[in-house]
């Protein structure tokens, strides 16, 4: 009997590392969870790796493990290292490649950071199946993008590139993590979107059910939820939002020329509420030559495990591409 061949992915969060095995075609096998702080020592957290990675293969019957894909805060592509992770419980630059390939010495091991693992998932796994060219943008607490041309990640020199959540929309704008002013991250994250509300409070008497409440006491998706209600602030929210997004879309769209743009995330999951208001606006602000002609659509990874398909579908990439 043939062996099942297939690929680990490996979620690292701040708060749980997720893995597993999962097939070329995107069947998930054997799922696992371990505690990312329990491991204080970095080394220590290697070794367990290894043994949750050996555990799952001995799991399958007849599997044989032939890559393993890292989706990790801060992951770099280029030189297989973690840098600088606020979220994670080790200091400095983590040469995690380098360690765990020590461990699996036939097998590719490929690491990249969270947005770029969903891009890639989107292309292995979703509706960038058939697309060369493509843009995919993560709407959640932040927001993270992977730009995907002649069917490759773009990486740049570094293996950063692709930050449009840090393209500056509004000279002098709110203040951004990053330090800096006026980033797209903070008007069209999760907490992009509560700051508008906050704001168009601010501005006006209408009544709203955020009136009485704070930042701290409601999510993006109770604005959406507000909104579908008629709550006429939560809808000038996500409309403002739109117009932002879409703004920034259409000047993304003069660098590399996508075929579509996916939208993920939570702010991606309010549907029409966000995608009306940021097509419309994209196309106001995009060159003629593409109007009409690029698509923005939501991830079809939405509902889909997207931590683990998009760390295995980096193994996979790798895999397809005949690198193996
Ligand atoms: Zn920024």
């Amino acid at each position: 009997m043939d062996t099942k061949k297939l690929v680990v992915g490996i979620d690292i969060g701040g708060t749980n590392t997720k893995f597993g095995m999962v097939d070329r075609i995107g069947n998930i096998y054997v799922e696992e969870n371990i505690s990312t702080p329990f491991y204080s020592d970095f080394d220590d957290y290697i070794n367990a790796l290894k043994d949750v990675i050996t555990k799952l293969e001995s799991n399958v019957a007849d599997a044989e493990i032939i890559g393993i894909g890292i989706g990790a805060p801060n992951g770099n592509h280029n030189n297989g290292t973690i840098a600088l992770a606020a979220n994670l419980p080790w200091k400095g630059i983590l040469p995690i490649v380098a360690k765990l390939q020590k461990f699996f010495p036939n097998t590719c091991v490929i690491l990249d950071n969270d947005a770029n693992a969903a891009a890639i998932g989107e292309m292995i796994y979703g509706g960038a199946a058939k697309m060369r060219d493509f843009l995919f943008v993560t709407l959640g607490t932040g927001v993270g993008s992977g730009f995907v041309a002649n069917g490759e990640m773009i990486y740049g020199y570094d293996g950063l590139a692709g930050e449009l959540g840090h393209v500056i929309v509004e000279k002098n704008g709110r203040q951004c993590g990053c330090g800096r002013y006026g980033c797209l991250e903070t008007y069209t994250s999760a907490v992009g979107i509560k700051r508008t509300v906050s704001e168009l409070l601010a501005k006006s008497n209408e009544d709203s059910i955020f009136r009485h409440k704070s930042l701290d006491e409601f999510e993006a998706k109770n604005i959406a939820e507000a909104a579908q209600n008629g709550d006429k602030i939560a809808i000038e929210a996500f409309q403002i939002t739109g117009e932002i997004l879409g703004l920034a879309l259409a000047n993304a769209v003069a660098i590399t020329v996508p075929e579509a743009i996916f939208l993920f995330g939570g702010l991606a999951k309010a549907g029409s509420l966000i995608f009306d208001p940021t097509i419309a606006s994209f196309e106001k602000n995009i060159l003629k030559v593409w109007k009409n002609k690029i698509k923005i659509l939501p991830s079809e990874l939405q509902n889909k495990d997207v931590s683990i398909l998009g760390s295995a579908s980096l193994a996979w990439n790798y895999i397809n591409k005949g690198a193996l």
